[in-house]
């Protein structure tokens, strides 16, 4: 798969915040409330034919048809499981789609949407990372994923607002991608566009710890760490990302988190559950220990097999087990029941072609390789 073109996003509108089209208007004399009939029109109504915004003065218009493009995801295909999960394959660009998925349950419905085409991080057990990296998705190609979510369940489920909750949990490491998340993430919370509020959007990381405090300085959301391992030894194993950034120094970049803007939320824990790798009683043991200090609330993940994966779900006995030895040491522990198993929309299972599991070995080996793994870090914190 090719590098994804870095799209100037100077013209597409769907991408900016309302501080861009200010800036954007201003540069051709029109008044600042242009910026927010926009964001109306595009976000809240759904609406990305200049045409069709008529509050908008006829000669805006013609001008903005002829300069400004407001690119918008292809779907190529649509699954729904039984469960009600459904999972879109969108085309970004020519050569490159992203999947995105919807989650309804009860009253709350959360989107999971992508940051990347691919993922560099390797996690060894992700579905994701064995289709390689081809690219950073702009801030437009990440909303535009929202705003397809959105306006196509309302006419779909005839309802008037669907999405209430969106977390950073499908291809690819967010915080690799750190400008455009932002900028996407401001337009959800803008409440001429999605207006979601800060507990409501969630951005997962494998533990890139600079930009967690990059983050924790540049606006108040909701963190996910994809731990994974309750120590060094094993976390290096699924998780090649921490042998840069060990788990100590990932639970003081949490913390650190937590203290700024004295947010009184707690970070949620990701752990994915792999039969007796990660899941016995003295893992939970060592993972009570480490989150003792940290507020926290852990989800605990039945891995989602996918071919050649080399790896199994823990028994439903080795999970319930696992949970209550958290539970017993007061750290609230639910399990996540798998979702979208039927159409591989769970987590851990977003993705493309799968190498075989001889190539695994080879691929691991890599992985230990030092200068190759500090390259790629210097790619994703670049
Ligand atoms: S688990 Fe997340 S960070 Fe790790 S390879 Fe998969 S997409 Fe990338």
């Amino acid at each position: 798969m090719k590098l994804i073109q870095q799209q100037t996003e100077a013209h597409n509108l769907m991408g900016m915040t309302q501080q861009d089209l200010e800036a954007f208007f201003s540069a051709i004399d029109e008044k600042s409330f242009r910026a927010t009939q926009i964001m109306k029109w595009t976000h809240q109504q759904g609406v990305t034919d200049y045409e069709q915004m008529t509050n908008l003065s006829k000669s805006l218009r013609d001008w903005l048809i002829e300069n400004a493009e407001m690119k918008m995801p292809e779907m190529v295909s649509e699954e729904i499981s039984t469960d009600g999960t459904r999972k879109w394959l969108l085309r970004v660009d020519d050569k490159n789609a992203v999947e995105t998925v919807y989650i309804p349950e009860g009253d709350r419905a959360t989107l999971c949407v992508s940051s990347q085409v691919g993922c560099i991080l390797d996690c060894t057990f992700c579905a994701t990372a064995r289709q390689g990296f081809a690219g950073n998705l702009t801030s437009a190609q990440i909303i535009a994923q929202l705003w397809f979510a959105e306006h196509h369940l309302r006419k779909q489920l005839n309802k008037a607002r669907v999405i209430s909750n969106v977390v950073f949990m499908g291809m690819g490491e967010p915080l690799a991608n750190f400008n455009n998340v932002i900028k996407a993430i401001e337009i959800m919370m803008d409440d001429n566009a999605y207006g979601l509020g800060k507990r409501k959007v969630t951005v997962s990381t494998s533990g890139l710890v600079p930009k967690i405090d990059k983050l924790r300085e540049a606006m108040d959301v909701s963190l996910a760490v994809s731990l994974h391992a309750p120590n060094d030894e094993v976390r290096n194993q699924l998780v090649p990302l921490n042998r840069r950034y060990p788990i100590a120094e990932l639970m003081d970049a949490c913390r650190r988190f937590l203290e700024d803007k004295n947010r009184k939320h707690s970070i949620t824990i990701e752990y994915v559950m792999l039969d007796q790798i990660n899941d016995q009683p003295e893992h939970a043991r060592q993972l009570a220990k480490l989150l003792k200090t940290l507020p926290s609330k852990v989800n605990l993940i039945p891995f989602n097999a996918f071919p050649n994966s080399g790896y199994e779900r823990s028994t439903d006995y080795a999970i319930e087990s696992f949970r209550e030895i958290l539970q017993a040491e007061g750290i609230t522990t639910i399990t996540r029941r798998p979702r979208g198993e039927d159409i591989a929309a769970a987590c851990g299972q977003l993705a493309g072609d799968i190498q075989d599991q001889a190539k695994r070995k080879q691929h691991f080996e890599k992985l230990y390789d030092a200068d190759l793994l500090k390259n790629k870090i210097e790619v994703v914190c670049a």
